[in-house]
């Protein structure tokens, strides 16, 4: 049955400079592996409507949001060229095309610029109205707050983002008349903007200063996220006041609640906001780390929680719809195939859900139940359902490798990107990784060189990203189950 609710169902591929991966497709760094052709576009779209989404959901990173990419050429010209081919490509099967933007975050160094600085204020709307203009086929447009992104230097405040959204609106639609704009809230609210950015003292917009933890201090404990109920409310009271000069058409992304898993309890509710907002304007979520966290790759099995916070969203707003992030497109296949059916069915049974899909691919439904055994992995969204003993692990990844080897592909039935080979092959690379580790006395460091190569391989030849996210993911990788119960 599917439900009324949710009728934009985007799936964000965060392909950006510090999530590249082997499942991840690479669009800007040329000589690079994981380039995907427009073919393996097309057939991954094809599978995104098969799983019911409307909408292929990208962020238009820092990298790209620079100032060289006004002048043209290189590999802001190639992204912008592919990334229309590949608008029109999702077009031709029933998909819309959205890309988002973090408001003020500059090239792959990071730098935030300030919106109350006269040239950092120019360089915003110069490169928002460049990529508007580049990728004129795009439906819609997300301006998104920070995280990385935001101001506190020179009097910025959530007041700041929210009239600096207003511009960049109008800019959007000069621009690509046809672009439906959609204004993110995301955070505590606007995560990153005045008193939500800690205070550091001499900072002037870099990255590297601004996470350096010897400024923390107990109020402040993280260079962003760090707005109190008092901030929410007059950020979100400034934010309603102004809505009715955006375009009537504007999009509003707004989650359960405020803080970084999206609850309606903690970090501030904000369930009247966004009933209030849906009387005059369609609302969207963007529960970030719903299906998956961001550092390590492995096979995701979050589908309880994916079910339960669409029947949470179903009874708190009317929400238009939402999406669900992914930075391993070609390895977390159920999660997508699963946020697809909860968004039409926010009733479906989570298990049957995941034994249709394993029946449909492998042809063996049983395999739907083991795929939870990797969810072991503490991380952001990491909520299991089951606690596992190491024996049991042990069980359920031996298990996982039998049915997985002798599991019958010809009969797949779903339009499987990438093939179902390719998709098993790495599958049983995950379920004999996490078997060693299991395991007593893994090799860990072998594992890390291991993960390495099969996931991370990419930053051998692209600049590492300045968070160095990569390099604390391999070490992460070789430490799982280290602590776990035996
Ligand atoms: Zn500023």
């Amino acid at each position: 049955m599917t439900h009324a609710a949710f009728q934009h169902r985007a799936c964000y591929v965060n392909f950006a400079e510090h999530l590249q991966n082997t499942w991840n497709p690479n669009l800007y760094y040329p000589g690079a592996p994981n380039r995907w052709t427009l073919e393996e576009w097309r057939q991954y779209f094809v599978m995104l409507r098969a799983f019911g989404f409307t909408c292929f959901e990208y962020w238009l990173p820092p990298t790209l949001m620079d100032r060289p990419a006004l002048l043209g050429g290189g590999i802001y010209a190639e992204f912008a060229a592919t990334l229309c081919q590949i608008t029109e490509i999702a077009h031709t099967v029933g998909l819309q095309a959205k890309y988002i933007a973090t408001v003020n975050t500059i090239g792959p160094s990071w730098y935030f610029a300030c919106p109350n600085e006269p040239a950092d204020k120019q360089l915003i709307r110069d490169l928002w109205r460049h990529w508007a203009q580049a990728l004129v086929g795009t439906d819609i447009i997300g301006i998104f707050p920070g995280d990385p992104g935001g101001c506190n230097r020179n009097g910025c405040t959530h007041a700041t983002y929210i009239e600096l959204a207003l511009e960049l609106s109008g800019l959007i639609k000069a621009a690509n008349p046809s672009a439906r704009v959609e204004v993110g809230t995301w955070g505590t609210p606007f995560t990153g903007w005045g008193t939500d950015m800690r205070a550091t003292p001499g900072w002037h917009g870099e990255w590297e200063l601004l996470i350096d933890e010897k400024n923390n201090t107990p109020e402040t404990p993280c260079h962003i996220w760090n707005g109190d109920q008092a901030r929410a409310e007059a950020a979100m009271t400034y934010f309603l006041q102004r809505l009715p000069a955006f375009p009537a058409d504007t999009m509003v992304a707004i989650n359960l609640g405020f803080d970084s898993e999206c609850f309606p309890t903690l970090g501030g509710d904000a369930r009247p906001y966004a009933r209030e907002i849906a009387k005059t304007h369609a609302i969207t979520s963007w529960d970030y780390a719903l299906a998956e966290g961001e550092l390590l790759c492995y096979p995701h099995w979050r589908l309880p929680r994916m079910a339960a916070r669409r029947r949470e969203e179903r009874a708190a707003a009317p929400y238009l719809g939402g999406m669900s992030y992914t930075m391993t497109p070609k390895l977390n296949v159920l999660s997508q195939y699963a946020a697809g059916r909860f968004f039409q069915d926010p009733d479906a049974d989570p298990d049957q859900v995941s034994q249709a899909f394993c029946a449909q691919v492998f042809g063996d439904a049983q395999l739907g139940e083991l795929f939870e055994a990797f969810e072991v992995v503490p991380g952001w969204g990491h909520y299991p359902r089951k606690r596992w003993s190491k024996a049991a692990l042990c069980r359920a990844y031996t298990e996982l490798i039998e049915r997985l080897t002798g599991a019958d592909l010809s009969r797949c039935t779903l339009p499987l990107f990438p093939e179902p080979e390719y998709y098993r092959q790495d599958l049983l690379w995950f379920a004999r990784q996490f078997l060693k580790m299991a395991r007593p006395d893994p090799d860990r460091e072998e594992i890390r060189q291991a993960y390495w190569a099969r996931a991370l391989a990419i930053y051998d030849v692209i600049p590492m990203s300045v968070d160095k996210r990569a390099e604390l993911s391999a070490r992460q990788f070789s430490q799982l189950l280290a602590g776990h119960l035996s």
